[in-house]
């Protein structure tokens, strides 16, 4: 009976299909870089569902009675609320978003979170190609497990800043995962900010930032992808840091290459900015993550200083 009831308020108040709604909050979880809040009263995430539907009030304010006979109460529920409600426990039993009392566990936020399943439906859905989720900084659910299992490694004594694995092995899913998970702990450690420079930028859409994740030892010579080889840097310091205009030395000041000194004066500016010398004044320290414990770690700088920068 009460089925029929919910059904045919649905139907009678126009309420949008729960297929639709599954997919509407696919794209909202896109939008909002993978995850969002529960769905409570008066969450904004709640409204901003019901925009996309271009919801009128009654469609919006709508209740389900219910009376408990035992208790003599009439319960009031929401009717929006529960088509959320529904549309999300599906996507969960479909395992294409988390639940949050999954995702608590790994963010400490109640939210919904996009599985890797979830994150492909989602590109499908916009038409987006796969490939672009390398690019993008869209959290999913077993790629926060890999940013958390990052974090709270313990910090090794005798830290190999190389992985041999890589040397015979094709990039598998695996691989995959684990150089996103890369990227996304680097970037959330350093606050989304270049560590030189303090840059912080991301598209209009909010779904990439400038910032990239780098590497201290190189991929190309077989560097981990851990948080003790990282650091985030813009696309520029990137480049310079890669190319050894600059290292860092064991408590993370900037050393510069002294052939800063030789290059013509036009080098190196953007402008008026003289970017490549501004390395130069007093030995800045770098930005570093708030835990001390995945700063990177001075045996892969110790490397980059000996191997890459060109004293
Ligand atoms: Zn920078």
């Amino acid at each position: 009976m009460k089925a029929s009831y919910e059904g045919r308020m649905l139907k009678d108040l126009k309420m949008p299909t729960r297929k639709e709604v599954e997919e509407a909050i696919l794209y909202s979880l896109f939008k909002h870089n993978g995850a969002i809040k529960e769905f409570s009263t008066g969450e904004e995430i709640v409204e901003e569902i019901a925009n996309e539907f271009n919801l009128i009030e009654e469609q919006r304010s709508a209740y389900l009675e219910t009376i408990y006979r035992k208790e003599n109460r009439l319960k009031k529920s929401w009717l929006w609320h529960r088509l959320l409600f529904r549309a999300a426990d599906a996507l969960a039993k479909e395992k294409l978003v988390s639940r949050p009392s999954d995702t608590i566990k790994l963010t400490n936020k109640r939210e919904w979170m996009l599985t890797e399943n979830g994150y492909d439906k989602a590109l499908k859905l916009l038409g987006i190609p796969t490939v672009k989720k390398e690019f993008l900084t869209i959290k999913s659910y077993e790629v926060q497990k890999i940013v958390k299992r990052f974090r709270e490694q313990p910090r090794p004594k005798n830290y190999i800043p190389f992985d041999d694995i890589k040397k015979i092995t094709k990039i598998t899913k695996e691989i995959k995962l684990r150089i996103r998970g890369f990227r996304l702990a680097i970037i959330e450690a350093y606050d989304y900010k270049c560590s030189v420079c303090g840059m912080k930028i991301n598209s209009p859409d909010s779904l990439r930032w400038e910032v990239e994740a780098a590497h201290i030892v190189p991929y190309s010579a077989n560097g981990k992808d851990d948080i003790w080889n990282g650091l985030a840097l813009c696309h520029l310091h990137h480049w310079v840091f890669d190319v050894g205009w600059f290292t860092l030395s064991d408590n993370y000041r900037i050393l510069t290459s002294g052939k800063i000194h030789h290059l013509s004066s036009d080098y190196g500016k953007m402008g008026n900015y003289d970017f490549l010398r501004a390395l130069l004044n007093d030995n800045k320290k770098i930005f570093l993550p708030e835990s001390d414990k995945i700063y990177p770690h001075k045996n892969a700088i110790q490397w980059h200083r000996q191997n890459i920068f060109n004293q």
